[in-house]
């Protein structure tokens, strides 16, 4: 980065300390990841440059050729990736590909169902501070309090008052595997489409260690840089393309257009313009990475450390949510252990360890104090952390949470903390 470092060396030094900080702190926000340098130097090209608004072969500008080449290969790659029939790459974030699936699906006004956010949903999934939650009719579904797991008689119930056009299955802070095929059930019976949004289970499901959104799903959703581990940004997946249940019709042909071609128009021109040429060379090679066999590897390892966190907080007097985990994420109730998730967020990130404080299910306090904090294996485990430093963490974790204001204590969490990621280097 020496380009950089002359011309601009007040912006060198911070990505410099923000280099330091990924490798010294250990990082258990659920959903980040450490993309590969490979992913980064795609992202850090001259495809930045490129204006390419279109499709590969159907662009408004000239001089395409190479990036309908990139384009091309991450679509070819995502379709194989999840045994879909058709993917489009040019998302700029998962909110964005949620953005563009409701447009394409969706009417101002229509009614939507989704998790609720205090319950492990996403904002997007209709919540009023969200464009989901303004612009359509939401309504919500909750988890059940004795068990933590999708309360589907809730679920069906409000379904059938509302009649919702669309329901969102898929969660950012829900430990259990999303059972589509229920979902598929009830949105059956109601006559809704399925939306799956597997920002958070992407990795799981393409390395075939969670249960596909397809057939199920009538169009899925998902970001690139959680579990999946690429550059940041989305995509949506057609499992199977079908045509379009609104009538619309191609003016020229007069043929009912496919539900894909409404897709293509939501994402552009309907919420974007030009696609980020150089971040879809990097999914593209994100994509190249999950295909390969080491990445079943990885997820195995992401979903043992996943476990395991589960098991040794147990054995420490932790409530988990759902009693454990399937996934990649742990939530822990620490209303037994008299601190709040804003404390224990603050206290363990003076120690060097980031999370995030987390709403639990019912949770009696605000979404700024909170009564859990979630934990993920993923970008842990990219690191080639495995078991043996599980067990350390959450000792160093439990002594924290225990000893949140005792700053002889955080501070030699810290040396501990740094100790073990110096033989750990990421970047
Ligand atoms: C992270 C997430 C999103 C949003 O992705 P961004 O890239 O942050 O916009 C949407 N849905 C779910 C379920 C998520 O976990």
């Amino acid at each position: 980065m020496s380009n950089l470092k002359n011309q601009d060396p007040d912006i060198a030094s911070i990505i410099d300390s923000e280099v330091k900080r990924q490798n010294n702190f250990l990082e258990l926000i659920a959903s980040e990841n450490f993309t590969s340098k490979a992913v980064l130097e795609a992202v850090g090209s001259p495809l930045t440059n490129k204006y390419a608004e279109g499709y590969p072969g159907r662009r408004y500008y000239g001089g395409c050729i190479h990036v309908d080449e990139a384009e091309n290969l991450a679509i070819d790659r995502a379709k194989k990736l999840f045994k879909a029939e058709y993917a489009n790459v040019q998302p700029h974030s998962g909110s964005s590909s949620n953005m563009g699936v409701y447009l394409a699906m969706l009417e101002p006004g229509d009614c939507i169902m989704g998790l609720d956010l205090s319950h492990g949903g996403h904002l997007t999934h209709g919540s009023k501070v969200s464009f989901s939650g303004q612009i359509y009719n939401s309504v919500t579904f909750h988890v059940k309090k004795e068990d933590g797991l999708i309360d589907f008689d809730d679920l069906l119930k409000k379904a059938k008052e509302h009649k919702p056009k669309l329901i969102i299955c898929g969660a950012s802070a829900y430990p259990r595997q999303v059972e589509f095929e229920k979902f598929r059930e009830i949105a059956d019976e109601v006559g809704a489409f399925l939306h799956g949004d597997i920002c958070h289970n992407a990795g799981l499901i393409a390395a075939e260690m969670h249960p596909s959104p397809f057939p199920y799903c009538h169009v899925v959703s998902t970001s690139t840089h959680k579990t999946l581990r690429g550059p940041r940004g989305g995509i949506i997946l057609l499992g199977k393309d079908f045509e379009n249940p609104y009538g619309i019709v191609a003016p020229k042909s007069g043929r009912v257009k496919m539900m894909s071609e409404l897709i293509d128009a939501a994402v552009m021109p309907g919420i974007q313009g030009g696609p980020l040429m150089h971040v879809i060379a990097g999914k593209a090679v994100a994509f190249k990475e999950a295909l390969d066999p080491s990445f079943k590897d990885y997820i195995k390892s992401v979903l043992e450390n996943a476990e395991y966190f589960a098991e040794e907080f147990k054995s420490r007097g932790y409530n988990v949510v759902s009693g454990g985990t399937d996934t990649h994420l742990v939530l822990l109730d620490l209303q037994n252990k008299d601190v709040t998730g804003k404390q224990a967020e603050h206290a363990l990130d003076l120690a060097g360890i980031t999370l995030n404080k987390n709403m639990v299910p019912f949770d009696p306090k605000s979404p700024f104090v909170t009564s859990g904090v979630r934990i993920g294996s993923p970008a842990l485990t990219t690191r080639g952390m495995g078991l043996d430093e599980v067990k350390i963490i959450v000792d160093l974790i439990d002594k924290v949470i225990i000893n949140n204001e005792d700053k002889s204590v955080i501070e030699s969490v810290k040396q501990e903390v740094k100790e073990l990621c110096k033989s750990f280097p990421i970047y």
